[in-house]
């Protein structure tokens, strides 16, 4: 499997490129709207083909490139998860053990509500490793806030434990963001070290509750554009 970490300075978001090295096709997870022809020149260079832009949801930090990049790959397809986006536009919902292929590979699909109440995680197995994009789920050392779009601390700390945390400690976790110059992490390195996720439900949920936390700043722009997969019908 083809596979690439990129990153929006901006926005501290990773993007995630996957592609088959035999069909040529190739999948973005994340991609940012201010990135697009970066990840455009990237597919192009490496002579694959654009398919499928999922997001792990919608995000309100950033516009997603999904719109965008769908007007430069014709027949590629945006995707969100299924449950908690029954609002949201896009061309393909995919459920909890719903999968999307790319080539020969496939993505798995979890259904890990909490950071909003629509959040998703992908997983990939390729060759014995395991790939989980945890969106905003899981962050190294870290985790989502769920003070906005529905979220609930309650149900992400239930959904992490009871369904990321279930695959095996070397099992690779990739989030959609970080501040501070982690790329990625591990199963057994966030149950053993995660500051928040060691704690029990109930200490997990006063700490959410005493973050005091910024509005953020793109919410306002980005939320709307996303609830339809990013922008669309451009010139
Ligand atoms: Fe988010």
């Amino acid at each position: 499997m083809i596979f690439r970490q990129l990153f929006d300075r901006e926005t501290c978001t990773y993007t995630y490129l996957l592609g088959d090295e035999s069909s040529k096709e190739a999948v973005l997870i994340d991609p940012v709207l201010e990135q697009v022809d970066r990840d455009t020149q990237l597919l192009k260079n490496m002579g694959l083909n654009l398919t499928f832009c999922l997001n792990t949801h919608v995000h309100a930090d950033h516009i997603t490139g999904s719109g965008l990049l769908k007007g430069k790959w014709p027949g590629c397809k945006s995707v969100l998860g299924a449950e908690g986006n029954e609002t949201a536009v896009s061309d393909v919902k995919v459920a909890e053990g719903e999968t999307i292929s790319f080539g020969s590979h496939k993505i798995e699909v979890l259904s890990t509500a909490g950071h909003t109440n629509g959040c998703h995680t992908f997983v990939v197995r390729d060759q014995g490793t395991i790939y989980i994009f945890t969106g905003d789920a899981v962050l190294v050392n870290g985790c989502g806030r769920t003070d906005f779009q529905q979220g609930s601390s309650r149900n992400l700390y239930n959904n992490i434990h009871t369904k990321v945390f279930t695959f095996p400690d070397d099992a690779l976790i990739y989030p959609a963001h970080d501040y501070k110059g982690y790329t990625v992490t591990t199963v057994g390195q966030e149950k053993t070290f995660n500051p928040r996720l060691t704690k029990s439900v109930e200490e997990f949920i006063d700490i959410m509750a005493n973050l005091n936390l910024p509005y953020p700043a793109k919410i306002d722009a980005s939320l709307p554009a996303n609830l339809v997969c990013g922008l669309q019908n451009l010139p």
